[in-house]
């Protein structure tokens, strides 16, 4: 009788089991659009050049001593500025309580139990659809999750009357996880003016904003522009929450590198919350790792080295961009006679195909190509040497 013999194997994450499968695949020409990292024209994954300059800049310079809890106090207060802006007098004025975290997920897991413990009976409403794993995160976070409308399946965007009338319809003062831009798995964004209408809804009802930003300058290529939603909310006077994640706009995925913000209404609380993220990161993981803050910190603070990130950003965000007009080009030349307009509507990382489970199936066992069964494609992965044959195959199973 074995200790472990009743534990049940746990079900493939409908992610990480794309990969697992596609790694089995021996054929040549298979292609992984699951997982959200980018990979080059020629289907590598890429380091940005402003990463590599960082990195010889730092080596040796360190030691490899252990950060405090809360992280490296310039990453943090760079991030801050990334996204709240450059001459943010909430970021100069201490007013923010932030803390380095684990990436764009440890940040949200981090946000999570603050709330379990110190926003009692508050429910976080999330997108439907959302990215899979905000639905663990808060599940193991213990908090009571509900759901908003987000997306129109029959339009393929929007559903702006929907979101707007479940936040008018919540208890007042919920949490609202929305994510900032290039909504994952949809990638359908608000429009500056509907984001502007959203907030005015979200601060009659007292509503609290807990913005996801895993993309800022993979949506438009402007690393500015993708912050604009919450510009906006903190113009409207919004006290926001905030998890940033460098993993894909940085590329600096395997290194955990991220942030989570919460705007008080001044200093004094701003160190109070503060103190109780570092409580809880102090037992979760005790403190967050040094290299990659230092590679960010390096890049963010360095004028030059900064202007080359963003070009950089851009030259990935608008790779994406030629590949949604190659990808909906060779649909349509394909002879499908389906709407795919939506395929360039769409913005981030991600494409919405409405392709269903069933369809998606299709394209693995004959295809050999690989997404998530919301029939998800992860544009990143997807290049001018392959996009004609994804293009017919989608045009194959979709018949
Ligand atoms: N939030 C969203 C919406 C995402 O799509 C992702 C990554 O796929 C993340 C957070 C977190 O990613 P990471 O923990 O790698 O920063």
């Amino acid at each position: 009788m074995s200790r472990f013999g009743d534990v049940p194997e746990a079900p493939k994450d409908p992610i990480l089991g794309i990969s697992e499968m596609f790694n089995a695949d021996a054929h040549a020409e298979k292609m992984n659009l699951g997982v959200g990292a980018y990979r080059d024209d020629n289907g590598k994954p890429v380091v940005l050049n402003c990463v590599r300059e960082a990195e010889k800049r730092i080596a040796g310079n360190f030691n490899m001593e252990y950060l405090p809890t809360n992280g490296s106090k310039d990453f943090v207060q760079q991030s801050l500025k990334l996204a709240f802006g450059e001459n943010s007098a909430h970021v100069a004025d201490g007013s923010i309580a932030a803390v380095q975290s684990l990436s764009g997920t440890g940040s949200c897991r981090l946000m999570a139990e603050f709330q379990r413990r110190f926003m009692p009976g508050c429910k976080v409403y999330i997108t439907v659809p959302t990215w899979s794993n905000h639905h663990n995160i808060w599940r193991d976070a213990g908090c009571e999750q509900d759901t908003f409308r987000y997306y129109k399946e029959s339009t393929r965007g929007l559903d702006f009357e929907g979101m707007v009338e479940d936040i008018q319809n919540a208890p007042d003062g919920s949490m609202f996880l929305l994510h900032a831009c290039a909504h994952n798995p949809t990638g359908v964004d608000p429009s500056a003016e509907q984001w502007r209408e959203i907030s005015k809804v979200m601060k009659a009802k007292n509503h609290f904003a807990f913005f996801d930003m895993a993309y800022q300058g993979f949506a438009s290529g402007d690393c500015e522009r993708d912050a604009q939603a919450i510009r906006i909310f903190v113009e409207d006077g919004h006290k926001v929450a905030l998890a940033q994640s460098f993993a894909k706009n940085m590329g600096l995925y395997g290194q955990r590198i991220g942030t989570v913000s919460v705007m008080c209404k001044d200093k004094e609380e701003a160190n109070r919350v503060e103190s109780q993220l570092k409580v809880i990161a102090r037992a979760m993981y005790s403190n967050p790792p040094m290299h990659g803050a230092l590679i960010a910190s390096t890049i963010l603070g360095d004028a030059a080295l900064k202007a080359q990130w963003y070009e950089e950003v851009k030259g990935m965000a608008d790779r994406i961009i030629k590949m949604r007009t190659l990808l909906r080009k060779n649909l349509e030349e394909s002879g499908s006679t389906l709407p795919w307009q939506h395929v360039t509507d769409q913005i981030g990382m991600f494409c919405f195909s409405g392709m269903t489970g069933e369809q998606v199936d299709k394209l693995r066992t004959d295809h050999h190509i690989y997404m998530t069964r919301n029939g998800r494609i992860s544009m990143a992965g997807v290049t001018s040497s392959n996009v004609g044959r994804l293009a017919a195959a989608m045009h194959e199973v979709t018949k």
